[in-house]
């Protein structure tokens, strides 16, 4: 097998940016994009780092995704604001959207953005970690395109459907953070292991005839199932909701009917809320307020650490973060060869 390739956190951002302009991305679309890829590596997200560029590329070379769309930002009411992508990628029209919704969010004590007319191929821990980096507690979740089964069902309905969750910390400390999909296993996860020709664990998906299988491509033709049987149902179903037709977007199944299929991400919405802290006690907004309650989290954190393997969620990507820096980070040859294609256009 041939090596990995290693490239630095600042090779990573300027080969993503190399592929972006080859094909007609504008500068802000390119670096948003840019910026969540670097950071999915630096984090150690494999499955949302440059392993999805060739998606998010198929989808501007088949025309499907607008490469210079400028957001539209449209404050609906004193708690809500919308950011229409306009057909373009999630991550400038969330980058332009953090600030109006955190500005609501202080000034109301809770805000909601409804992101709509956007392909979201990313995590989802950047836009709410960015959120509880100012203080505010965050959510965010999205939709997809059909791959999960409902409970009890056979066929894909629900998309993987990801929440994502973050509590500020004080002192200095990064924002505890959980993000994951609704599905047993984020799908990326399963291609990932088809690529690297890995069985899947049994309970992330059945055949398309209906039969449990830990075959990622029988997985992958067949459906996801939700995490936690029907639990995990309820709640992805929470997220088309919230993600489709709360805000006036798309749910999962819709999404894909009208996708062209070229591999990239669908067309849809994604639903967040900001609170902050300072606002929920009754106090009038100061930074006393927001301390007293995140000393108080701090407990918690501590009575889970305390116990011998239990960590934090998000703990494991701050350790990576801590240390892609120095080290860089590396990426499959065949992934390698294909980015260098990509770069020549
Ligand atoms: P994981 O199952 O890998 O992790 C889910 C969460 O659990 C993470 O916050 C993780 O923190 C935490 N965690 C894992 N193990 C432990 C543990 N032992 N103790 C405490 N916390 C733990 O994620 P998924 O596979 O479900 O999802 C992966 C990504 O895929 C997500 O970022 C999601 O947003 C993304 N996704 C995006 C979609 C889209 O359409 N845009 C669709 C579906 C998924 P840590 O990271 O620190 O390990």
């Amino acid at each position: 097998m041939s090596e990995p390739a290693r490239l630095t956190l600042d090779e990573v951002h300027a080969l993503a940016m190399e592929i972006f302009a080859a094909h007609g991305l504008s500068e802000d679309q390119a670096t948003a994009v840019a910026d969540t890829v670097t950071a999915a590596e630096r984090d150690d997200c494999k499955s949302h780092g440059l392993f999805r560029v060739p998606g998010y590329m198929a989808s501007v070379k088949s025309g499907k995704v607008t490469p210079d769309a400028v957001p539209a930002v449209h404050h609906l009411a004193p708690g809500v604001v919308q950011v229409d992508a306009r057909n373009g990628f999630a991550p400038l029209a969330l980058k332009v959207g953090r600030e109006p919704l955190a500005g609501k969010a202080r000034e109301q004590g809770i805000a909601v953005l409804a992101l709509v007319n956007g392909y979201h191929f990313a995590a989802l821990w950047p836009e709410t970690e960015a959120l509880a980096e100012q203080g505010l507690v965050a959510f965010a979740c999205t939709s997809y395109m059909p791959c999960v089964a409902p409970a009890g069902g056979t066929r894909p309905l629900y998309g993987t459907n990801p929440i994502a969750f973050s509590w500020p910390r004080g002192e200095g400390k990064p924002p505890m953070v959980f993000d994951q999909a609704t599905a047993a296993s984020a799908r990326g996860e399963i291609m990932i292991h088809e690529r690297d020709g890995k069985p899947i664990p049994e309970g992330w998906a059945i055949d398309p005839d209906g039969n449990p299988t830990t075959d990622p491509a029988a997985g992958l033709a067949g459906a996801q199932l939700p995490f936690g049987g029907y639990k995990g149902a309820a709640v992805a179903l929470m997220v088309e909701l919230l993600a489709g037709a709360l805000i006036g977007d798309a749910f999962s199944y819709e999404a894909g009917g009208r996708d062209n299929g070229d591999g990239g991400p669908s067309k849809g919405g994604e639903f967040m809320f900001a609170i902050d802290p300072a606002r929920c006690t009754g106090g009038d907004g100061s930074d006393e307020g927001r301390a007293a309650q995140l000393a108080h989290a701090e407990g918690i954190f501590e009575k889970i650490l305390e116990q011998d393997g239990a960590r934090l969620p998000s703990d494991r990507r701050y350790e990576a973060r801590r240390r892609t820096p120095a080290e860089g980070i590396t990426i499959p040859r065949s992934l390698y060869d294909a980015l260098m294609e990509l770069k020549a256009g």
